[in-house]
């Protein structure tokens, strides 16, 4: 039985137009996500099976796949989430009038002003080599928001770091709209911010018991 699931979009392929063109959205969730899903569960029946024959000589490569499956599940999941149509509501920044002051003042503390965290995962996410996301995240050891630069969907990331808001630096996530011009991507990625969301995702955050003390 499969662990993991595809989850259904919160909008209909074009609720992102002009920013980003319903055929990305189609392919990105349904072929792309879908693989990941299809991945992780796959690589979890490998490793029953790997744990029955007591066969280990592929436990290296197994769970090399089970972090980017899995890992790719879930930054997708959070990315369909973290964005929303520009018409409804979608970009700007967060403000203490629409309700996620809280958020705001995270970002304050954490990156100076909205203006420096805004380039900092600009930058972070234009500049991925190869295939990568930006991502900004709650560190709970320190109580700050941190910008992590991940490599694929799993390497260069802080331990026990919880992802708020994920801008998905792959070229599937863009080429076929902007070919590329990835830091136009990104910087467009600014209009559909869903900043409900991120605050709902950094209020759960803040709220978990920290692994270790500071
Ligand atoms: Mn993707």
């Amino acid at each position: 039985m499969a662990i993991y699931t595809l989850p259904e979009l919160p909008y209909d392929y074009a609720a992102l137009e002009p920013v980003i063109n319903p055929q990305i959205i189609e392919l990105h969730h349904d072929k792309h996500h879908a693989a990941y899903v299809k991945g992780a569960n796959d690589t979890l029946e490998q490793l029953e099976e790997a744990r029955d024959k007591d066969a280990w000589g592929s436990v290296n490569g197994l769970e090399k796949n089970l972090a980017f499956h899995l890992s790719g599940h879930i930054l997708h999941s959070i990315y369909w989430h973290n964005m929303t149509g520009p018409k409804e509501g979608g970009g700007g920044e967060p403000l203490a009038a629409d309700g996620v002051g809280e958020l705001a003042d995270a970002i304050a503390a954490s990156f100076g002003t909205f203006a420096k965290f805004k380039a900092q995962l600009t930058k972070a996410s234009a500049t991925t080599q190869g295939s990568g996301w930006g991502v900004l995240a709650y560190e709970p050891v320190s109580g700050r928001l941190i910008v992590e630069q991940v490599y694929d969907h799993q390497g260069n990331v802080g331990q026990g770091t919880v992802p708020i808001l994920v801008f998905d630096a792959w070229e599937h996530a863009f080429y076929l709209q902007y070919k590329n011009q990835k830091v136009d991507f990104i910087e467009a990625m600014w209009q559909v911010v869903n900043w409900q969301d991120v605050a709902a995702r950094y209020a759960q955050a803040k709220d978990r018991t920290p692994l270790i003390a500071p």
